[in-house]
């Protein structure tokens, strides 16, 4: 089964695709993880756009996740995070017949994106993601030594929300009227959320 996790930044995306490989064994695909890798290497024509906001051109971030989805781990189904963005990413997916099944769409209001994105913080070590604003730090974890991605400072936020609402979000009716879309709530706190896409699952696995 081919998953697409959707949602605006902050979203709560990625936490949910962990549960949902945990609960499927298939890769988690994250086209944000797939950006910052490429944004290392020297000369890249990505890592501008990133830290402006805005979306890395279609031909490019099409090109490096459709050679990922071709690899055989992706054969049985995947958990595709952050890609389709825009219309022409959702299309691409088509012509390429790339079948999606199901697209969770998590919804969530705006003010907790901004609070959620702002208090957003990664253990270098780890790679393991906290929040200041949301959740109490284990204890072990040092504050002082946790960072902030660049693309989570607030003028930023605002450009991502910005471009979310122009280009990403008209791909919600592209997979509505395919018959693929699952809205979810994305306002409670994740457990609840996490039991909301797992019922859903369940409904239409039925
Ligand atoms: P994310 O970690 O999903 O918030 O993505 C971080 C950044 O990577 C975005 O702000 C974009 O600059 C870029 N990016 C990720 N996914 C896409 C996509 N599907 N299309 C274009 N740019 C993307």
């Amino acid at each position: 089964m081919n998953i697409v996790m959707f949602g605006p930044p902050g979203a709560g995306k990625g936490s949910v695709s962990a549960f949902l490989v945990g609960e499927f064994s298939y890769p988690h695909i994250a086209a944000g993880d797939i950006i910052r890798e490429e944004s290392r290497k020297p000369q890249n024509k990505v890592r501008a756009y990133m830290e402006k906001g805005e979306l890395v051109p279609d031909t490019v971030i099409m090109q490096l996740v459709g050679s990922r989805l071709r690899q055989p781990d992706c054969r049985e189904g995947f958990i595709l995070d952050g890609f389709p963005r825009t219309i022409v990413q959702a299309e691409f997916l088509e012509r390429q017949r790339i079948p999606i099944d199901i697209v969770i769409n998590l919804e969530v209001d705006e003010d907790a994106i901004v609070d959620r994105l702002s208090g957003r913080r990664m253990d270098p070590k780890t790679g393991q993601i906290y929040n200041l604003n949301t959740m109490e730090l284990p204890e072990g974890v040092d504050r002082e030594k946790l960072v902030q991605r660049p693309d989570d400072k607030p003028e930023v936020i605002r450009k991502r929300i910005e471009v979310y609402k122009k280009q990403t979000s008209p791909v919600i009716e592209y997979y509505r009227e395919r018959n693929v879309l699952l809205n979810i709530d994305g306002n409670p706190e994740l457990g609840q959320v996490v039991g909301s896409v797992r019922e859903a699952l369940q409904k239409v696995r039925e």
